[in-house]
C-alpha cells in the first residue's frame, strides 16, 4: 500500500509542487493498521490503495488520500489538530502519530461511538470525539495548529477559518459532485491565502437540522 502511495505521489508531483511525500507521513502510514478501521468483510481489502465502504452511506477514504491530506497539512510534534468527519477513524489516527492532540467530529452518532471504541481498543490516547456538525468547527480547543476536513462543503466554513491558527494550514475539498482540494493558510494579519491542489471526490459534508 505505501509503495503504491510512494509512486502515486510521484505521479501529481506538478500539483502538488512536491516530488516525494513527508518521510514521517510514509511511516505513519505504514505504522496505523487500516484494517482495525474497517468493516470484518472489507479486511481483505484493507491495503489496497482504495476507499471502502464502512456503513451508514460513508466511505474510509483512500490511503492515497490520506497520505496527501496529511502530507499537505505540515505537521509537528506539538501540534492540535482538528479534524471534521472522523467517519471510522482511520485519518485521525494517522494524525495522531504526527501531532500531539487530535480532535475529530462526526455528525452519525454510529460512527462515531464505532471510531472512539476503536481508538481506546487500539490505545489511541491522544485523539478526542465529538457526535455533532463540523461545520461550526470545536470551539472548546480552539485555535488549531492544522484542520483537515473529510467530507465536501460548498464553500470555505467561515468557522474553520476563525479557529486556524495563524500561521496554520487547512486542507479541505470544495465543491459539489468533484472538488478541489484546497490548501488555506492563515496569514498573521488573519488574511487567508488558498491554493489548489488536485481535483477529489468526498462525500458532501451535510448539515445538522
Ligand atoms: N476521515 C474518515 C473518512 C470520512 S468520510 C476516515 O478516515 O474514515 C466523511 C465523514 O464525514 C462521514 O463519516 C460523514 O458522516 C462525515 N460528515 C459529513 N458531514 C459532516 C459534518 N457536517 N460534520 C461532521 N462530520 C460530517
Amino acid at each position: 500500500m505505501v509503495r503504491e502511495i510512494r509512486d502515486l505521489s510521484a505521479q501529481v508531483a506538478v500539483e502538488t509542487g512536491q516530488s516525494a511525500l513527508d518521510k514521517q507521513v510514509l511511516e505513519a502510514m505504514e505504522t496505523v493498521r487500516r484494517h482495525e478501521f474497517v468493516p470484518k468483510f472489507q479486511r481483505h481489502a484493507a491495503y489496497k490503495n482504495r476507499p471502502l465502504p464502512i456503513g451508514a452511506g460513508q466511505t474510509i477514504s483512500q490511503p492515497f488520500i490520506v497520505a496527501l491530506m496529511t502530507d499537505l497539512l505540515n505537521l509537528q510534534p506539538e501540534h492540535k489538530v482538528l479534524e471534521i468527519g472522523t467517519g471510522s477513524g482511520y485519518q485521525a489516527a494517522v494524525l495522531a502519530k504526527l501531532a500531539k492532540d487530535v480532535y475529530t467530529i462526526e455528525i452519525v452518532d454510529s460512527l462515531s461511538k464505532d471510531a472512539a471504541r476503536t481508538f481506546s481498543r487500539l490505545s489511541y490516547t491522544n485523539v478526542y470525539t465529538k457526535i455533532g456538525d463540523g461545520y461550526a468547527g470545536w470551539v472548546e480547543h480552539a485555535p488549531y495548529d492544522a484542520i483537515v476536513v473529510t467530507a465536501a462543503p460548498d464553500h470555505i466554513p467561515a468557522a474553520l477559518i476563525e479557529q486556524l491558527k495563524p500561521g496554520g494550514r487547512m486542507v479541505i475539498p470544495v465543491g459539489t459532485l468533484w472538488q478541489e482540494l484546497l490548501v488555506v493558510t492563515k496569514n498573521a494579519d488573519g488574511t487567508t491565502t488558498s491554493e489548489d491542489v488536485v481535483p477529489v471526490r468526498f462525500v458532501p459534508l451535510t448539515r445538522e437540522k
